[in-house]
């Protein structure tokens, strides 16, 4: 899948619309989801063109994938999480019903979430 720089993410990744950040570093950066699930639901992006984590996986530098999974971890902790836990989400392509093309991580947590895996 090509990359679209259009998707929303790419646009808040270049200011042309607002975000509300709460974490940013030269490969990294974190905002609130606009439409939360959680207490804190937070979205972790990161700054380079990739569509998802099959592609941030596949062609990302290892500086970038050690700068991203260091700030998911940073950003935890910064919001308390780390102490009650915590859940992370990636969804990828269709089946994992993605919506916004650029590879990003849902951090949800504040309560306790329930099981992902009881209907
Ligand atoms: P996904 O289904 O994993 O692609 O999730 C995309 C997420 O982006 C959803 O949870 C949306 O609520 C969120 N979202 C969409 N537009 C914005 C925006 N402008 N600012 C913050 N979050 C957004």
């Amino acid at each position: 899948m090509a990359y679209d720089s259009d998707n929303i993410f790419a646009k808040i990744l270049r200011s042309e619309i607002p975000a509300g950040t709460v974490f940013e570093n030269d490969h990294v950066l974190a905002f609130r989801d606009i439409a939360p699930k959680a207490p804190v639901h937070l979205l972790i992006i990161p700054k380079g063109a990739y569509t998802d984590f099959a592609d941030f996986s596949a062609r990302a530098s290892d500086a970038e994938i050690v700068a991203f999974n260091r700030a998911v971890g940073e950003i935890a902790t910064r919001h308390k999480l780390d102490e009650t836990g915590y859940r992370l989400i990636a969804n990828i392509r269709e089946d994992g019903c993605q919506e916004v093309p650029h590879y990003h991580v849902h951090l949800l947590g504040g309560e306790n979430l329930g099981s992902p895996f009881k209907n």
